[in-house]
């Protein structure tokens, strides 16, 4: 007999009011006898209430509201548990979606400081598992299970928001300033269900959530062609791009799409997006003791840099390493990183150092695996 294990299926979620165009919102109505103008109010309740339960929407005929949960409101998102860490300001929540896969995201929450104003960000998930493949990430190594789709990418934004509303994360208020996709999955490889996740966020209330583009920010591993289909959108997202190294010998080893687009590639896409977008494009590179942390490499860097252009282009953003289960690779030492630092603000490269918010509750960059451990589900 084979062994029976829990494999999710791969089977597309049902479509969600989320999923739908404007238009398609009104025909959505009136196939259920109803005006087009309720489209607008269903609307209001989803992206300006951030509510999910038709039935409980007074404002609407009472035969119609089970109608509508029934056609357009399946449930998406099922939590199956939350962890926080830093004083319940980073919220680690983990969701099993329709057909079982698991998928995970992280609410950040960033008090005022004498520089910046008090804000929330939400790292969100675009597909069920990743499969890029890096060595370094945990999410990578699990392989990939399904493509989200635009509701159930969505519906992240719209549950963080409903933790913030009900007190949930203290010290925050209000909705989640910025997005970043950065959970699990290669955005760039779910193209179509990201740009119109993307649209849905960005879309004037009641028809999508009123966040500006500026406040999104989508991180690839460099899949060229969607960047520079992105570049043609018109949307002016900021783009991240995961470097990792400057050269192709060693970044074909950490990241293997570059076997497919090199390094020199990557980087024309990513400045064409600068200038096209007037977006300052974010590199990530993530720390390795040893491994990609040498000065000379962030020479390299600097160098592939400014002969794009000059140094207002590009950002980089350090990621010092977390640690994932049974990885040989570790943090930088604080010297290596230090120096590493320092030539690239010899370049006059603006570089910062990513906090690793979330270490604790395997909740920081590239350690969302979404596994049993975190769902309390027993390993
Ligand atoms: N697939 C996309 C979106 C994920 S973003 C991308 O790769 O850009 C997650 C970021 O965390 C990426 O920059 C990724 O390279 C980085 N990362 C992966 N594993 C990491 C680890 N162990 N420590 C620090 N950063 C890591």
């Amino acid at each position: 007999m084979p062994v029976v294990v829990n494999t999710p299926s791969r089977a597309k979620p049902p479509r969600h009011w989320i999923d739908l165009s404007v238009e398609e919102r009104e025909q959505a109505v009136k196939d259920l006898g109803l005006p087009a103008f309720r489209a607008r109010q269903i609307s209001a309740h989803v992206f300006e209430r951030w509510e999910v339960d038709p039935t409980q929407w007074t404002d609407l005929p009472k035969a119609a509201r089970q109608d509508i949960a029934d056609a357009w409101f399946p449930v998406l998102l099922t939590e199956v548990s939350r962890q926080s860490c830093d004083n319940g300001t980073t919220v680690k929540t983990l969701w099993r979606l329709h057909g079982g896969a698991l998928v995970e995201s992280v609410l950040m929450y960033y008090p005022a400081t004498r520089h910046s104003a008090a804000r929330t960000t939400l790292c969100l998930s675009s597909q069920a598992g990743c499969g890029m493949a890096c060595p370094f990430c945990a999410t990578g190594q699990g392989g990939i299970q399904r493509n989200m789709s635009t509701a159930e990418i969505v519906s992240q934004v719209l549950a963080a928001n409903r933790l913030i509303a009900a007190g949930e994360v203290p010290g925050a208020s209000g909705r989640v300033h910025n997005v970043v996709f950065m959970g699990m999955g290669e955005p760039m490889a779910n193209y179509r269900s990201v740009l119109t996740a993307i649209r849905t966020l960005t879309a004037d209330g009641p028809a999508g959530v009123g966040m500006s583009a500026r406040a999104l920010t989508v991180s690839t591993v460099g899949l060229v062609p969607r960047i520079k289909a992105l570049t043609e959108e018109g949307i002016p997202v900021t783009l991240a791009i995961s470097l990792h190294a400057p050269d192709d010998e060693l970044r074909d080893e950490l990241i293997p799409v570059n076997r497919r687009w090199k390094v020199d590639e990557l980087l024309d896409a990513a400045w064409h997006y600068a200038e096209k977008t007037k977006r300052r494009v974010s590199i990530e590179y993530a720390l390795m003791k040893d491994i990609n942390d040498q000065a000379d490499r962030a020479a390299v860097l600097a160098r592939q840099i400014r002969r794009r252009g000059d140094w207002t282009w590009a950002h980089v953003n350090l990621i010092p390493l977390n640690p994932t289960p049974g990885s040989r690779w570790t943090a930088s030492r604080s010297e290596d990183q230090d120096a590493f630092v320092e030539t690239l603000e010899r370049w006059k490269i603006p570089v910062t150092v990513r906090d690793t918010r979330g270490s604790e509750i395997d909740g920081a960059c590239g350690q969302l695996a979404a596994v049993g451990r975190s769902a309390g589900l027993g390993q």
